[in-house]
């Protein structure tokens, strides 16, 4: 089976206690996992080190950067490279998230500079994706989305594309406690899985998780996940809460 991943999404939330402690949970009520079951917390950039040596603990736990620069080193105050991910261990980090689309005027051409400095450092990408509301009610969703993926990822080589992660999320669902319906999500994860099947082929297609995101919920995640392209989550509100985010682990495809 396809790597099946619950991923949180911490955003900017919690002080260095309430992190250690929601992690050390985490790690320590997660049973073993099964081979193709994986967790990822992204959390801020001061924390990674510490939840670390946590996530550590556990084989199927890795944590994960929420952004990182689309230059090598250099003088660029305040921002975190891949150079610097990779010296502490990193092996994921989350690029285009739609806030840092939307607040950060983060461009398609940006993010394909991100993506390729993270794969040059060995680092993982989970490629967000995803439509505003207008474009959903005119009903334009896939050629947005099909756009997010063809002017940030088409450039990269079969070999880089296998294995990929790529997160499909609506903005009018992120935060807003109004979540696709599962088959609203399995229909646009189909798409994606097209689209990057006429770009690469079914093998390497088949082998990209593509994640839901947008008001995942312990209530909610069985049925999202039950969908046959829908491969976890990327979570952020639940994320947050010990026993929410520990269903939506258990909620993983088996
Ligand atoms: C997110 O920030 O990626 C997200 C999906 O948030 P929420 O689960 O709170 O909608």
């Amino acid at each position: 089976m396809r790597v099946q991943l619950a991923a949180a999404n911490w955003k900017m939330n919690l002080n260095l206690n309430e992190a250690i402690e929601l992690a050390q949970i985490l790690v320590k009520e997660t049973g073993s996992l099964k081979e193709h079951q994986q967790v990822l917390m992204a959390v801020p950039f001061p924390y990674l080190m510490e939840i670390k040596k946590i996530t550590d603990q556990h084989p199927h736990f890795h944590v994960a950067g929420q952004n990182l620069a689309s230059t090598p080193n250099g003088a660029y105050t305040g921002e975190v490279s891949a150079e610097i991910l990779q010296s502490i261990g990193i092996k994921y980090v989350l690029i285009g998230h739609s806030e840092r689309r939307e607040y950060f005027a983060e461009s398609h051409e940006l993010l394909k500079m991100k993506v390729d400095r993270a794969l040059m450092h060995q680092i993982n990408p989970v490629f967000c994706c995803g439509e505003p509301l207008s474009v959903r009610e005119a009903n334009q969703q896939n050629e947005w989305v099909a756009k997010q993926l063809r002017d940030s990822l088409f450039h990269l080589s079969p070999d880089q594309m296998h294995g990929f992660i790529i997160a499909y999320e609506p903005i009018w669902a992120i935060g807003t406690g109004k979540t696709a319906s599962s088959d609203q999500a399995q229909e646009m994860h189909q798409f994606i899985r097209q689209t990057l099947t006429n770009q690469y082929g079914s093998n390497i297609a088949d082998s990209v998780s593509i994640l839901y995101g947008g008001s995942v919920k312990a209530n909610n995640a069985v049925e999202l996940f039950s969908k046959s392209d829908v491969d976890g989550g990327l979570v952020g509100g639940a994320s947050l809460i010990a026993n929410e985010f520990s269903a939506i682990i258990g909620s993983l495809k088996s």
